[in-house]
Protein backbone atom coordinates (compact mmCIF):
# COMPACT_ATOMS: atom_id res chain seq x y z
CA UNK A 1 0.00 0.00 0.00
CA UNK A 2 2.72 2.14 0.79
CA UNK A 3 3.93 1.76 -2.79
CA UNK A 4 0.58 3.21 -4.04
CA UNK A 5 0.52 5.89 -1.26
CA UNK A 6 4.10 7.18 -3.00
CA UNK A 7 1.90 7.45 -6.24
CA UNK A 8 -0.73 9.46 -4.97
CA UNK A 9 0.44 12.44 -6.02
CA UNK A 10 0.72 11.33 -9.63
CA UNK A 11 -2.55 10.27 -9.69
CA UNK A 12 -4.05 13.85 -8.20
CA UNK A 13 -2.11 14.96 -11.75
CA UNK A 14 -4.99 13.53 -13.45
CA UNK A 15 -7.63 16.23 -14.39
CA UNK A 16 -10.76 13.64 -16.02
CA UNK A 17 -10.15 15.15 -19.57
CA UNK A 18 -10.78 11.69 -21.01
CA UNK A 19 -8.17 11.78 -23.76
CA UNK A 20 -7.02 8.17 -22.44
CA UNK A 21 -10.44 7.14 -22.86
CA UNK A 22 -10.80 7.29 -27.27
CA UNK A 23 -7.14 5.63 -26.84
CA UNK A 24 -8.12 2.47 -24.93
CA UNK A 25 -9.14 -0.96 -26.26
CA UNK A 26 -10.13 -2.33 -23.47
CA UNK A 27 -12.90 0.93 -23.30
CA UNK A 28 -13.06 0.47 -26.66
CA UNK A 29 -14.42 -2.73 -26.70
CA UNK A 30 -16.29 -3.13 -22.91
CA UNK A 31 -17.61 0.62 -22.62
CA UNK A 32 -17.20 0.58 -19.28
CA UNK A 33 -15.93 3.73 -17.59
CA UNK A 34 -14.14 2.32 -14.58
CA UNK A 35 -11.61 0.34 -17.64
CA UNK A 36 -10.37 3.43 -18.91
CA UNK A 37 -7.26 4.42 -17.65
CA UNK A 38 -9.39 8.04 -15.62
CA UNK A 39 -11.73 5.43 -14.53
CA UNK A 40 -8.92 3.00 -13.18
CA UNK A 41 -7.29 5.87 -11.55
CA UNK A 42 -10.29 7.21 -9.26
CA UNK A 43 -10.59 3.36 -8.34
CA UNK A 44 -6.97 3.55 -6.88
CA UNK A 45 -6.99 6.59 -5.39
CA UNK A 46 -10.01 5.87 -3.40
CA UNK A 47 -7.90 2.51 -2.08
CA UNK A 48 -4.94 5.39 -1.10
CA UNK A 49 -7.71 7.17 0.99
CA UNK A 50 -9.03 3.83 2.46
CA UNK A 51 -12.63 4.62 0.70
CA UNK A 52 -12.28 1.12 -1.24
CA UNK A 53 -10.97 -2.00 0.14
CA UNK A 54 -9.26 -4.42 -2.59
CA UNK A 55 -11.18 -6.81 -3.66
CA UNK A 56 -11.54 -9.50 -6.40
CA UNK A 57 -13.88 -7.09 -8.45
CA UNK A 58 -10.71 -4.52 -8.14
CA UNK A 59 -8.68 -6.61 -9.18
CA UNK A 60 -10.49 -8.24 -12.10
CA UNK A 61 -10.69 -4.75 -13.18
CA UNK A 62 -6.99 -3.92 -12.79
CA UNK A 63 -5.84 -6.94 -14.70
CA UNK A 64 -8.18 -6.44 -17.49
CA UNK A 65 -5.62 -4.72 -19.55
CA UNK A 66 -3.29 -5.09 -21.75
CA UNK A 67 -0.88 -3.26 -20.61
CA UNK A 68 -0.42 -1.38 -23.79
CA UNK A 69 0.40 2.31 -22.62
CA UNK A 70 -1.61 4.28 -25.22
CA UNK A 71 -3.61 5.79 -22.23
CA UNK A 72 0.42 6.94 -21.26
CA UNK A 73 0.60 8.57 -25.01
CA UNK A 74 -2.66 10.12 -25.33
CA UNK A 75 -2.68 11.81 -21.94
CA UNK A 76 -1.91 15.61 -22.22
CA UNK A 77 -1.00 16.17 -18.99
CA UNK A 78 1.65 13.01 -19.11
CA UNK A 79 0.10 11.36 -16.23
CA UNK A 80 2.63 7.80 -15.82
CA UNK A 81 -0.53 5.50 -16.34
CA UNK A 82 2.04 2.81 -16.58
CA UNK A 83 3.89 3.22 -13.10
CA UNK A 84 0.49 3.89 -11.15
CA UNK A 85 -0.58 0.53 -12.85
CA UNK A 86 2.36 -1.34 -12.19
CA UNK A 87 1.80 -0.77 -8.33
CA UNK A 88 -1.48 -1.62 -8.30
CA UNK A 89 -0.70 -4.38 -9.62
CA UNK A 90 1.98 -5.39 -7.80
CA UNK A 91 -0.12 -4.59 -4.36
CA UNK A 92 -2.98 -7.01 -5.92
CA UNK A 93 0.02 -9.96 -6.44
CA UNK A 94 0.83 -9.57 -2.96
CA UNK A 95 -2.63 -9.62 -2.13
CA UNK A 96 -5.66 -12.42 -1.50
CA UNK A 97 -6.72 -11.23 -4.86
CA UNK A 98 -4.12 -12.32 -6.93
CA UNK A 99 -6.44 -14.01 -10.35
CA UNK A 100 -5.42 -17.28 -10.29
CA UNK A 101 -4.27 -18.07 -13.30
CA UNK A 102 -1.34 -15.62 -12.90
CA UNK A 103 -0.71 -17.80 -9.55
CA UNK A 104 -0.34 -20.90 -11.76
CA UNK A 105 1.73 -19.00 -14.39
CA UNK A 106 4.22 -17.66 -11.52
CA UNK A 107 4.83 -21.50 -10.65
CA UNK A 108 5.15 -22.42 -14.21
CA UNK A 109 8.19 -19.89 -14.64
CA UNK A 110 9.88 -20.18 -11.07
CA UNK A 111 9.79 -24.85 -10.98
CA UNK A 112 10.50 -24.93 -15.43
CA UNK A 113 11.70 -21.21 -15.91
CA UNK A 114 9.45 -20.94 -18.66
CA UNK A 115 5.98 -19.60 -19.58
CA UNK A 116 4.25 -23.56 -20.29
CA UNK A 117 5.92 -25.69 -18.10
CA UNK A 118 7.59 -27.82 -20.37
CA UNK A 119 10.77 -29.41 -19.40
CA UNK A 120 14.47 -27.09 -20.80
CA UNK A 121 14.88 -29.15 -23.41
CA UNK A 122 11.65 -28.30 -25.48
CA UNK A 123 13.92 -25.08 -25.52
CA UNK A 124 15.24 -25.56 -29.05
CA UNK A 125 12.37 -27.64 -30.26
CA UNK A 126 11.65 -25.15 -32.88
CA UNK A 127 15.10 -26.32 -34.62
CA UNK A 128 14.15 -29.82 -34.99
CA UNK A 129 12.88 -29.79 -38.85
CA UNK A 130 15.10 -26.54 -39.75
CA UNK A 131 16.15 -27.69 -43.40
CA UNK A 132 20.07 -27.57 -42.05
CA UNK A 133 20.30 -26.82 -38.26
CA UNK A 134 23.08 -25.18 -37.73
CA UNK A 135 26.16 -26.14 -36.09
CA UNK A 136 27.00 -24.81 -32.80
CA UNK A 137 23.21 -23.63 -32.45
CA UNK A 138 23.44 -24.88 -28.50
CA UNK A 139 26.99 -25.82 -26.60
CA UNK A 140 29.61 -23.29 -28.07
CA UNK A 141 31.91 -21.92 -25.88
CA UNK A 142 31.52 -18.20 -27.41
CA UNK A 143 29.96 -17.01 -30.49
CA UNK A 144 29.57 -13.37 -32.22
CA UNK A 145 26.09 -13.22 -31.70
CA UNK A 146 23.53 -14.76 -29.25
CA UNK A 147 19.93 -15.67 -30.08
CA UNK A 148 17.75 -15.43 -27.32
CA UNK A 149 14.65 -17.11 -27.98
CA UNK A 150 11.97 -15.83 -25.56
CA UNK A 151 9.31 -18.43 -24.29
CA UNK A 152 6.67 -18.16 -27.08
CA UNK A 153 8.65 -17.86 -30.23
CA UNK A 154 10.40 -20.86 -28.83
CA UNK A 155 7.56 -23.30 -27.16
CA UNK A 156 4.78 -22.37 -29.25
CA UNK A 157 4.48 -24.70 -32.43
CA UNK A 158 2.42 -21.86 -34.20
CA UNK A 159 5.18 -19.28 -34.37
CA UNK A 160 8.29 -21.32 -34.82
CA UNK A 161 8.59 -20.24 -38.01
CA UNK A 162 9.84 -16.66 -36.78
CA UNK A 163 13.03 -18.70 -35.31
CA UNK A 164 13.24 -21.06 -38.31
CA UNK A 165 13.38 -17.81 -40.93
CA UNK A 166 15.75 -15.81 -38.56
CA UNK A 167 18.23 -19.15 -38.29
CA UNK A 168 17.60 -19.13 -42.04
CA UNK A 169 18.70 -15.77 -42.91
CA UNK A 170 21.72 -15.55 -40.35
CA UNK A 171 22.87 -19.02 -42.29
CA UNK A 172 22.75 -16.75 -45.27
CA UNK A 173 24.53 -13.73 -44.00
CA UNK A 174 27.16 -15.96 -42.91
CA UNK A 175 26.88 -14.74 -39.15
CA UNK A 176 28.47 -16.94 -36.16
CA UNK A 177 25.38 -17.25 -33.75
CA UNK A 178 24.41 -19.58 -31.06
CA UNK A 179 21.57 -19.90 -28.49
CA UNK A 180 21.33 -20.54 -24.72
CA UNK A 181 19.46 -23.96 -25.36
CA UNK A 182 17.63 -25.10 -22.36
CA UNK A 183 20.11 -22.78 -20.33
CA UNK A 184 17.69 -19.67 -21.45
CA UNK A 185 14.79 -18.99 -18.86
CA UNK A 186 12.28 -17.03 -18.94
CA UNK A 187 13.65 -12.86 -19.38
CA UNK A 188 10.67 -12.25 -16.46
CA UNK A 189 8.41 -9.88 -18.43
CA UNK A 190 5.19 -11.84 -18.17
CA UNK A 191 5.68 -11.79 -14.20
CA UNK A 192 6.87 -8.19 -14.40
CA UNK A 193 4.03 -6.85 -15.42
CA UNK A 194 1.96 -9.06 -13.59
CA UNK A 195 3.11 -7.26 -10.36
CA UNK A 196 5.54 -10.19 -9.30
CA UNK A 197 9.29 -10.14 -8.48
CA UNK A 198 11.68 -11.42 -11.08
CA UNK A 199 15.74 -11.04 -9.48
CA UNK A 200 16.27 -14.77 -9.74
CA UNK A 201 15.38 -14.77 -13.67
CA UNK A 202 17.11 -11.82 -14.24
CA UNK A 203 20.44 -13.18 -12.49
CA UNK A 204 20.41 -16.37 -14.24
CA UNK A 205 20.32 -14.95 -17.78
CA UNK A 206 22.79 -12.49 -17.50
CA UNK A 207 25.13 -15.17 -15.88
CA UNK A 208 24.58 -17.33 -18.59
CA UNK A 209 24.55 -14.55 -21.17
CA UNK A 210 27.96 -13.02 -19.98
CA UNK A 211 29.59 -16.69 -20.41
CA UNK A 212 28.86 -16.81 -23.95
CA UNK A 213 30.91 -13.60 -24.46
CA UNK A 214 28.92 -12.32 -27.19
CA UNK A 215 28.95 -8.79 -28.75
CA UNK A 216 25.15 -8.59 -29.88
CA UNK A 217 22.58 -10.13 -27.88
CA UNK A 218 19.30 -10.45 -30.47
CA UNK A 219 15.75 -11.07 -29.86
CA UNK A 220 12.79 -11.55 -32.31
CA UNK A 221 10.50 -11.29 -29.06
CA UNK A 222 9.74 -7.58 -28.18
CA UNK A 223 9.13 -8.22 -24.59
CA UNK A 224 12.26 -9.89 -24.17
CA UNK A 225 14.02 -7.06 -26.03
CA UNK A 226 12.44 -4.42 -23.53
CA UNK A 227 13.35 -6.86 -20.47
CA UNK A 228 16.93 -6.54 -21.94
CA UNK A 229 17.40 -3.07 -23.21
CA UNK A 230 15.38 -1.27 -19.87
CA UNK A 231 15.80 -3.87 -16.89
CA UNK A 232 18.84 -6.03 -17.30
CA UNK A 233 20.57 -2.93 -19.28
CA UNK A 234 24.05 -4.79 -19.52
CA UNK A 235 27.19 -3.30 -20.26
CA UNK A 236 28.52 -6.34 -21.87
CA UNK A 237 26.35 -6.82 -24.91
CA UNK A 238 24.50 -5.17 -27.29
CA UNK A 239 21.12 -5.62 -27.31
CA UNK A 240 19.28 -5.66 -30.02
CA UNK A 241 15.03 -6.40 -31.83
CA UNK A 242 15.64 -8.60 -34.66
CA UNK A 243 14.14 -6.20 -36.78
CA UNK A 244 16.91 -3.33 -35.30
CA UNK A 245 19.96 -6.42 -36.31
CA UNK A 246 18.21 -7.23 -39.54
CA UNK A 247 17.98 -3.80 -40.99
CA UNK A 248 21.50 -2.83 -40.60
CA UNK A 249 22.29 -6.05 -42.07
CA UNK A 250 19.44 -5.33 -45.16
CA UNK A 251 21.66 -2.00 -45.47
CA UNK A 252 24.88 -3.51 -45.38
CA UNK A 253 23.75 -5.34 -48.31
CA UNK A 254 24.28 -8.90 -47.09
CA UNK A 255 21.16 -10.37 -47.71
CA UNK A 256 20.39 -10.48 -51.37
CA UNK A 257 16.57 -9.75 -51.88
CA UNK A 258 14.27 -10.63 -54.56
CA UNK A 259 10.95 -9.43 -55.72
CA UNK A 260 7.97 -9.97 -54.10
CA UNK A 261 4.72 -8.17 -55.28
CA UNK A 262 2.72 -7.47 -51.91
CA UNK A 263 0.95 -4.77 -50.71
CA UNK A 264 1.31 -5.17 -47.01
CA UNK A 265 0.53 -3.03 -43.22
CA UNK A 266 2.97 -2.79 -40.54
CA UNK A 267 1.34 -3.63 -37.02
CA UNK A 268 3.60 -2.07 -34.25
CA UNK A 269 3.82 -4.07 -31.27
CA UNK A 270 3.33 -2.02 -27.85
CA UNK A 271 6.38 -3.66 -26.69
CA UNK A 272 8.74 -2.32 -29.18
CA UNK A 273 6.97 0.97 -30.72
CA UNK A 274 4.84 2.11 -27.75
CA UNK A 275 7.54 1.09 -24.78
CA UNK A 276 10.63 0.81 -26.44
CA UNK A 277 10.13 3.61 -29.43
CA UNK A 278 11.55 1.17 -32.24
CA UNK A 279 9.55 2.24 -35.51
CA UNK A 280 11.21 2.74 -38.06
CA UNK A 281 13.73 -0.59 -38.06
CA UNK A 282 10.87 -2.78 -39.25
CA UNK A 283 9.66 -0.33 -41.84
CA UNK A 284 13.19 -0.22 -43.44
CA UNK A 285 13.09 -3.42 -43.96
CA UNK A 286 10.03 -3.70 -45.37
CA UNK A 287 10.83 -1.01 -47.47
CA UNK A 288 13.82 -2.33 -48.48
CA UNK A 289 11.78 -5.30 -50.33
CA UNK A 290 11.40 -4.32 -54.03
CA UNK A 291 7.89 -4.68 -54.93
CA UNK A 292 6.35 -4.24 -51.64
CA UNK A 293 3.70 -1.80 -50.99
CA UNK A 294 3.45 -0.61 -47.30
CA UNK A 295 0.53 1.07 -46.40
CA UNK A 296 -0.36 2.39 -42.45
CA UNK A 297 -3.35 1.41 -41.03
CA UNK A 298 -5.60 4.28 -39.21
CA UNK A 299 -3.83 3.98 -35.79
CA UNK A 300 -0.12 3.78 -36.36
CA UNK A 301 3.20 3.92 -34.10
CA UNK A 302 2.86 5.69 -31.00
CA UNK A 303 -0.95 4.98 -31.61
CA UNK A 304 -1.34 1.64 -32.81
CA UNK A 305 -4.21 -0.40 -31.51
CA UNK A 306 -3.15 -3.01 -29.54
CA UNK A 307 -3.71 -6.55 -30.36
CA UNK A 308 -4.87 -7.67 -27.72
CA UNK A 309 -1.87 -10.29 -26.89
CA UNK A 310 -0.27 -7.89 -23.89
CA UNK A 311 -0.51 -7.65 -20.47
CA UNK A 312 -1.57 -11.31 -20.07
CA UNK A 313 -5.00 -10.45 -20.83
CA UNK A 314 -5.02 -13.64 -23.28
CA UNK A 315 -4.64 -16.18 -19.98
CA UNK A 316 -6.93 -13.66 -17.65
CA UNK A 317 -9.73 -13.10 -20.17
CA UNK A 318 -9.31 -14.68 -23.53
CA UNK A 319 -13.03 -13.60 -24.85
CA UNK A 320 -11.83 -10.24 -24.54
CA UNK A 321 -8.45 -10.63 -26.08
CA UNK A 322 -9.95 -11.61 -28.55
CA UNK A 323 -12.60 -8.89 -29.21
CA UNK A 324 -9.33 -6.13 -29.55
CA UNK A 325 -7.90 -8.46 -32.33
CA UNK A 326 -10.26 -8.85 -33.98
CA UNK A 327 -10.76 -4.53 -33.96
CA UNK A 328 -7.01 -4.65 -34.74
CA UNK A 329 -7.68 -6.86 -38.16
CA UNK A 330 -10.64 -5.35 -39.09
CA UNK A 331 -8.48 -2.16 -39.60
CA UNK A 332 -5.64 -4.24 -41.19
CA UNK A 333 -8.35 -5.29 -43.50
CA UNK A 334 -9.41 -1.73 -44.51
CA UNK A 335 -6.10 -0.77 -45.84
CA UNK A 336 -6.62 -3.67 -48.41
CA UNK A 337 -3.35 -5.39 -47.15
CA UNK A 338 -2.84 -9.12 -48.76
CA UNK A 339 -0.91 -9.21 -45.23
CA UNK A 340 -0.29 -7.63 -42.08
CA UNK A 341 3.33 -7.92 -40.82
CA UNK A 342 4.36 -7.64 -37.24
CA UNK A 343 7.67 -7.77 -35.11
CA UNK A 344 6.14 -9.80 -32.10
CA UNK A 345 5.22 -13.74 -31.91
CA UNK A 346 2.53 -12.42 -29.40
CA UNK A 347 1.19 -10.76 -31.97
CA UNK A 348 0.90 -12.57 -34.99
CA UNK A 349 -0.48 -15.48 -32.81
CA UNK A 350 -4.00 -13.25 -31.46
CA UNK A 351 -3.59 -11.64 -35.31
CA UNK A 352 -3.68 -15.27 -36.58
CA UNK A 353 -6.37 -16.87 -34.43
CA UNK A 354 -8.63 -13.67 -35.00
CA UNK A 355 -7.94 -13.80 -38.90
CA UNK A 356 -9.04 -17.64 -39.13
CA UNK A 357 -12.28 -16.95 -36.31
CA UNK A 358 -13.26 -14.10 -38.74
CA UNK A 359 -12.22 -15.86 -41.69
CA UNK A 360 -10.98 -12.74 -43.34
CA UNK A 361 -8.21 -13.54 -45.73
CA UNK A 362 -5.39 -12.26 -44.82
CA UNK A 363 -1.69 -13.65 -44.26
CA UNK A 364 -0.53 -12.64 -40.77
CA UNK A 365 3.41 -12.82 -40.57
CA UNK A 366 6.48 -11.45 -38.73
CA UNK A 367 8.91 -9.05 -40.56
CA UNK A 368 11.44 -12.09 -40.24
CA UNK A 369 9.37 -14.21 -41.83
CA UNK A 370 8.84 -11.58 -44.80
CA UNK A 371 12.23 -11.17 -44.88
CA UNK A 372 13.18 -15.06 -45.35
CA UNK A 373 10.37 -14.84 -48.05
CA UNK A 374 12.23 -12.20 -50.10
CA UNK A 375 15.49 -13.93 -49.71
CA UNK A 376 17.18 -14.33 -53.16
CA UNK A 377 16.91 -18.02 -54.56
CA UNK A 378 19.81 -19.35 -54.45
CA UNK A 379 19.34 -19.01 -50.24
CA UNK A 380 15.88 -19.66 -50.89
CA UNK A 381 13.71 -22.69 -51.51
CA UNK A 382 11.43 -20.95 -53.26
S1 LIG B 1 -5.86 11.53 -20.43
FE1 LIG B 1 -4.57 11.69 -18.58
S2 LIG B 1 -5.37 13.46 -17.45
FE2 LIG B 1 -6.90 12.92 -18.99
S3 LIG B 1 -8.32 11.54 -17.89
FE3 LIG B 1 -6.80 10.21 -18.87
S4 LIG B 1 -5.17 9.91 -17.35
FE4 LIG B 1 -6.44 11.63 -16.66
S1 LIG C 1 -2.70 0.34 -20.72
FE1 LIG C 1 -3.99 0.16 -22.56
S2 LIG C 1 -5.61 -1.28 -21.98
FE2 LIG C 1 -4.64 -0.58 -20.08
S3 LIG C 1 -5.88 1.19 -19.41
FE3 LIG C 1 -4.20 2.02 -20.62
S4 LIG C 1 -5.02 2.16 -22.71
FE4 LIG C 1 -6.40 0.80 -21.55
Amino acid sequence: MEKLQEHRQEMLRCNRCGYCQAACPIYDVLRREPMTARGRIQLLRAVTEGKLPLSETLSRLIYSCTDCQSCRVSCPGGVHTDEIFAVARQLLAESDYAPPPLTELEERVRSSHNISGEPPESRLLWAENLEARPQGLVGKESAEVVLFTGCVSALYPMVYGILQDLVEILQAAELDFTTLGGEEWCCGYPLLSAGLPVSELVTHNLEAIKSLRAKTLVTTCPSCYHMWEHNYAPDFVRVMHSTEFLAELVEAGRIPLRRLEMRVTYHDPCDLGRKSDVYDAPRRIIQAIPGIELVEMEDNRANALCCGGGGNLESLDPELSRAVASRRLEQARSVGAEAVISACQQCERTLSMAARREKIRIRVMDVVQLLRMALLKEHSQE
